[in-house]
């Protein structure tokens, strides 16, 4: 029972597994432990560890190859207004618009907050 999670309502640990939901004998409270998991392992963060928001402006901090395109993304690449995925597509986690190549999705380990 050590691995049962603590009832997020009043804290008990007496917690126990249903299926997919987690049930509190104490407080009758009822969640599905891995929704909680999966909203918390959405947050994005540059790679210097700030968390990032949509609407963000960010620089980029390393060439990046583009796909079916011969140019790259130079470093110091000054992206506005990014929107952050809510599936990373191929570990890409921001779309953004860069001039030069139009809607493009990236890796926020590859940029910093301005
Ligand atoms: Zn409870």
């Amino acid at each position: 029972m050590s691995n049962a999670p603590k009832c997020p309502k009043c804290e008990s640990p007496y917690s126990y597994q249903d299926g997919s939901l987690w049930i509190c004998p104490e407080c009758s409270h009822e969640w599905n432990q891995d929704q909680r998991l999966k909203d918390e392992d959405t947050s994005v963060y540059d790679s210097n560890g700030n968390l990032l928001v949509s609407g963000d402006s960010v620089t980029v901090i390393k060439d990046l190859k583009v796909k079916g395109s011969s140019q790259s993304i130079k470093v110091g690449t000054k992206v506005k207004n990014i929107r952050l995925l809510d599936e990373p597509i191929d570990g890409h986690d921001i779309a953004c618009k860069i001039d030069g190549f139009g809607a493009i999705n990236i890796k926020s380990e590859y940029v910093k907050k301005q």
